[in-house]
């Protein structure tokens, strides 16, 4: 429903008129009607002009903005063409490519966010599967109606049976408790089981039904196509693995020796089961599971010349932000010490709270702990499939730097 009317303090349009698409609570002078977590709501300027719609919350962010368009209706017609432009750009990637059979992906986001215009929205494709993720009430309450949006877009880009099922995956995204208590996940539409799905050629099992996130860390493509490049004839430690992706690209690449770790045993027996699927009875692959703060302080120096450190959000918000950069500097200073000569580190950190700067400051300050010479190989971020709207830099999460360590 969209009958309150929203008016924002005198200067506090300016964002929104350079299409930012958050409005913070502290903007809002007045609001006419009642309205309700994840309404419609229109916004106007202290002059009373209109400046779009978006869907409200009773949170610092209070509304998402859909529409800059004046008057423009958020119907069905609406949700068809956004949806419609998202699968134009991964189509226009090369994400849906079946020609070449060695690289195939059947993997990749198709709905970023604000990347994509749908603020609070993360939809991902595996394969004939699509996982939807509602990050706000707005989002969940229309979850029906994007769903079956999403059906019709597919078969008419891709033809009938593409997509099959839709499920929805939002208990542990929406905003609050009891949002989240009052979720249930399951299919919209269709049903689906596990099944194998193609990164880059490589197999994998998602599991969206248990999974973390919507089963998979899709936004590594890129990244772990990198650590394949370097990957020959190495020594590769994998911290932090999951399900074993950059594992999997290094072992492909041609490393000597891949060993992964992470703390949990059931990402390792999902690592383990990746390992099988790909390559079978694999002899250059070795599973850890152990804390890997644990793990970098008592390993030996030399041991490996390829490290991949990827940990979860070390910071979810900015208030933790210090233990987190000191999280990361603990880690990359193990790293840095013990890398053999000629070693690549792969550094990554995914908290949306850490700026670029603040994680290259961590990074440069584990550096110059150890003494040694390191250079800056490459600056890495999230692949196109995640995109960032120029006007909504928070969109940007994904930091890496690939470091050569003499
Ligand atoms: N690199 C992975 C994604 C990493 S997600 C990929 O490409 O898919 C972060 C992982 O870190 C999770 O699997 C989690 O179990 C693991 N983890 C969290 N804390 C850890 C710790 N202290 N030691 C080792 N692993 C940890």
């Amino acid at each position: 429903m969209n009958n309150s009317k929203i008016t924002l303090y005198k200067g506090k349009e300016a964002s929104l008129g350079r299409l930012h698409p958050w409005v913070f609570s502290g903007a809002i002078a007045r609001v006419e009607g009642e309205p309700k977590e994840g309404d419609l709501v229109t916004v106007y300027s202290s002059r009373g002009e209109e400046l779009g719609q978006g869907h409200y919350a009773n949170g610092s962010i209070a509304i998402r903005m859909l529409s800059f368009v004046i008057g423009e209706n958020i119907n069905q017609d609406f949700w068809l063409e956004r949806l419609a432009s998202a699968l134009r750009l991964r189509i226009s990637c090369q994400l849906l490519e079946e020609e070449n059979q060695e690289r195939q992906n059947n993997i990749y986001r198709l709905v970023h966010g604000e990347g994509d215009q749908l603020p609070g929205l993360v939809i991902d494709i595996y394969g004939t599967t699509a996982v939807m993720q509602a990050h706000s009430m707005g989002m969940h309450l229309n979850r029906e109606v994007i769903a079956e949006a999403l059906m019709k877009v597919y078969e008419e880009f891709c033809g009938k049976d593409v997509l099959q099922a839709v499920y929805y995956k939002s208990e542990g995204t929406l905003p609050t408790k009891e949002q989240r208590e009052d979720c249930t996940n399951g299919f919209l539409i269709g049903q689906s089981e596990q099944s194998v799905v193609y990164e880059n050629g490589i197999k994998f099992l998602p599991d969206w039904l248990r999974g973390q996130k919507t089963g998979f860390f899709v936004d590594q493509r890129d990244n772990r196509s990198l650590v394949e490049f370097y990957a020959r004839h190495r020594k590769v430690l994998n911290a932090f693995c999951y399900t074993g992706g950059f594992s999997l690209y290094a072992l492909r690449g041609g490393a000597e020796r891949v060993d992964s770790l992470d703390s949990s045993s059931k990402a390792m027996y999902l690592t383990e089961e990746h390992v099988r699927l790909n390559f079978g009875d694999c002899q250059r692959h070795r599973s850890i599971t152990q804390d890997a703060f644990e793990f970098l302080e008592t390993m030996p120096e030399n041991e490996y010349d390829l490290i991949i450190l990827d940990p979860p959000a070390f910071a979810k918000h900015r208030k933790v932000l210090r233990n987190a950069l000191i999280g990361y500097r603990k880690i990359n200073t193990q790293a840095f010490q013990k890398i053999a000569s000629g070693g690549i580190l792969f550094t990554f950190s995914c908290s949306q709270a850490v700026s670029k700067e603040d994680f290259r400051l961590a990074v440069f300050s584990a550096a110059a702990a150890s003494g040694r010479h390191v250079r800056i190989l490459h600056q890495l971020t999230q692949p196109a499939d995640h995109p960032v709207s120029i006007y909504h830099p928070e969109g940007e999460y994904l930091k890496g730097l690939v470091l050569q360590v003499d």
